[in-house]
């Protein structure tokens, strides 16, 4: 498209408006003059004619008329236009011709008038010429006529032609003044709309929408400013508020992004984010031939400080130990909190073995030293996995797997400690897989088996029994519980076993209670998992009814740190299970705790002092003062007590002298199938199945 803007279309426009104009008034003018032409060189003709017929009636009356003829004809010779002329007799026939001017110059074509046939008379034009016919002499006394033929068309084309070139300057001029006026005014008239042009692009440039457009010109232009200015204002806000939008979306997302990526707590990278950056590392270390080395940090005791401390000064702790960490990373390392009171480092281009160890010892060493938490002085230790790409293959999951294994080495060969990944210790990571995956199978194949270790008096009377669960593994032979406990409570299956004791305890129940005292009573362990599943008390009393067990004659153990693991609802289960009737006793007592306030607040009635305790008994003083205090406080608080693992006389001479009620212990009896539990007691106490002691 040629025309880019108004104001060359409306240029465009006058121009073929004024041409048009000016070729109709040119054409006007031609046309006034034609016919003024005609009018002129008729009459003239006519006149001329006139003059000529009337002299040459004269001369057509003379004797000599050859020369005179021939010299009025010579007397048309001053007229320009005059093609040719002839005088004939009255009857037509031709007198003498004459050839003009214009017929000489051959300007026009002369006309044959020897046989002249057109004999109207008068002045008229004919095919481009103008011609004459008079009649010489009376219409009564006609002596010949005359026909003198003019060229018209010729003349009346130059006059014509002349006029035209006469016009042509004027006209040019006219046509001139008249676009340079309309280009002024067109600009003056589109000049806003110009502004409003270069102002919207200038917006378009700046995407400044506080920019404003002069309000000039005259009704629709102002208004359009106006209108514009308003639309800009409206622009302005919404763009304010879009702005606002744009920024608190921006934020929401960066904190989404963080909450998505990082831990809240110690903002720290979170698993799911270091699964992908470990992911990464491990792609380039392909790449690039470095290696990557993992460290998994698991807190000792940290669970000790979050449940006697609570959890405030707990995740206290967890920032200090994320703080330290950051302290002793490198550029390039990646820390994650990986959940709980576990941490991972990731080092990447990680191939200096004796680098990776010395760090691993000052993680260790760092993570030891004592932390103040309000007004707390804690000291927490950790132990460390490492695993790397070396001897792990380059799957996420399995040096991560392989972190955990090494770290559960580092805690098994006494924690604070790390240990570097190998091949073997992936036994016994299988051996924990196999015993987790075989729990099910050997609930359903009744490969457990209870055996009863007596709790006694002072003088050796059998008072109770702890139920002591036992696995004669098919596939994987006899396996502790002190193995697959904490196995089967990591892998949530703690509580279908611990259902299983209730039952079968109940319904050993039956078996023993003809060869004890009324007060006897078998006590159960519970983990801290049971006391979270609501369903659990109310399987316990309907374990009661189908066996028919009398109040009191059932116990539950449950260990401080289960207790406080979860207070309220372990106070709530053990108000229950006391409204059964049920003793419940502390085990392992002392074992962990450094606040003894809750002692006063908790239905307990047995403390069960830990064996590590007993074992101390005669060590020195200070112990031999522990394990007093102990029994001091017990018996302080109403409750009974009961030591744990009694091996010698001595322990028994002591704990007698200050107090024990209850004494458990290989020195009196070993765990004990029930079959050889009641023969021990039958041995004990040989009447019993008669009289009933
Ligand atoms: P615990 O509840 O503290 O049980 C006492 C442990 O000390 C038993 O080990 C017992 O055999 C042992 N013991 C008793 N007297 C002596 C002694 O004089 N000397 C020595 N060296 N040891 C003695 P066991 O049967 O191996 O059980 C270990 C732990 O497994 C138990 O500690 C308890 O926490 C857990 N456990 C056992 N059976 C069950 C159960 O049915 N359910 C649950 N949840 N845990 C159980
Ligand atoms: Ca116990
Ligand atoms: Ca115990």
């Amino acid at each position: 498209m040629v025309i880019k803007s108004i104001r060359t279309a409306i240029m465009l426009l006058s121009l073929v408006f004024i041409v048009l104009i000016a070729l109709m008034v040119l054409f006007h003018a031609v046309q006034e003059h034609r016919s003024l032409y005609a009018r002129y060189v008729q009459g003239d003709l006519n006149a001329l004619t006139d003059n000529m017929a009337s002299d040459l009636v004269e001369v057509l009356a003379s004797q000599n008329q050859f020369f005179e003829l021939k010299a009025h004809l010579l007397s048309l010779d001053p007229y320009d236009h005059v093609i040719n002329a002839a005088v004939y007799d009255p009857s037509w026939q031709l007198l003498d011709s004459y050839v003009g001017r214009a017929g000489m110059q051959n300007t026009a074509p002369v006309i044959d008038l020897r046989h002249w046939n057109e004999r109207r008379e008068g002045v008229f034009q004919k095919a481009g010429y103008l011609v004459a016919v008079k009649r010489i002499g009376d219409p009564d006394l006609v002596m010949g006529y005359l026909v003198v033929i003019n060229d018209y068309q010729g003349p009346l084309d130059v006059s014509t032609l002349n006029l035209a070139l006469q016009a042509l300057p004027s006209t040019l001029i006219s046509i001139l003044i008249l676009m340079a006026l309309f280009y002024l005014l067109g600009s003056r008239w589109l000049s806003p709309l110009t502004r409003l042009s270069d102002f919207a692009r200038e917006v378009q440039r700046t995407k400044d929408y506080s920019l404003k457009i002069p309000v000039t010109g005259q009704y629709e232009i102002s208004a359009l400013a106006k209108n514009i200015n308003n639309m800009m204002d409206a622009i302005r806000q919404e763009s304010e508020i879009n702005q606002e939008y744009t920024t608190l979306l921006e934020e929401r997302r960066e904190e989404m992004e963080f909450l998505a990526n990082y831990d809240s707590l110690t903002g720290l990278v979170n698993r799911q984010y270091f699964l992908q950056l470990l992911d990464e590392a491990l792609h380039i270390s392909q790449q690039n031939g470095h290696h990557v080395a993992l460290m998994f940090i698991d807190l000792d005791g940290f669970k000790v400080v979050n449940d006697s401390l609570g959890h405030e000064v707990g995740d206290r702790l967890l920032e200090q130990v994320a703080a330290r960490l950051k302290e002793f990373s490198s550029s390039g390392d990646i820390i994650s909190r990986h959940g709980g009171d576990e941490f991972l480092i990731m080092i990447p281009e990680c191939d200096d073995m004796e680098a990776l160890e010395n760090r691993a010892g000052q993680v260790v060493t760092a993570l030891m030293q004592k932390y103040q938490i309000h007004s707390w002085e804690l000291r927490v230790t950790a132990s460390i996995g490492i695993s790397t790409s070396l001897t792990s293959p380059s799957d996420v999951r399995e040096l991560i797997r392989n972190a955990d294994v090494a770290m559960y080495d580092a805690k098994s060969a006494g924690k604070s400690r790390y240990s570097f990944f190998n091949g073997t210790m992936l036994d016994g990571y299988q051996r924990r897989l196999d015993i987790a995956n075989s729990i099910d199978q050997a609930l359903e194949d009744n490969e457990f088996e209870i055996f009863y270790q007596a709790k006694v008096s002072p003088y050796s009377e059998p008072l109770g029994a702890e139920a002591l669960i036992r696995w004669n593994s098919q596939a994987l032979g006899f396996v502790s519980p002190a193995e697959f406990i904490p196995i089967a409570e990591q892998s949530g299956k703690i509580t279908d076993i611990t259902q299983w004791v209730i039952n079968r305890v109940c319904s050993d129940y039956a078996v023993i209670k003809p060869l004890v005292s009324h007060s006897f009573s078998i006590s159960i362990n519970l983990s801290a998992h049971d006391l979270k599943k609501y369903y659990l008390v109310g399987f316990i009393r309907g374990a009661f009814i189908k066996f028919n067990i009398p109040p009191g004659a059932i116990e539950f153990e449950v260990t401080e740190y289960a207790y406080l693991d979860n207070l309220n609802v372990a106070s709530e289960f053990f108000r229950e299970i006391a409204s059964m009737g049920c003793n419940v006793a502390l085990d392992d007592f002392g074992t962990g705790y450094s606040s003894l306030s809750y002692l006063t607040k908790i239905p307990i009635d047995i403390i069960k002092v830990d064996k590590q305790f007993v074992d101390s008994i005669g060590n020195s003083e200070r112990d031999d003062a522990l394990v007093v205090t102990i029994m001091e406080m017990a018996r302080r608080l109403g409750m009974k007590l009961c030591a744990e693992g009694v091996e010698d006389q001595q322990q028994v001479n002591f704990l007698t002298a200050h107090g024990c009620d209850i004494f458990q212990g290989y020195y009196f009896c070993k765990p004990k199938p029930l079959e050889e539990f009641c023969q021990w007691i039958t041995d004990m106490h040989p009447d019993a199945e008669s009289n009933g002691w």
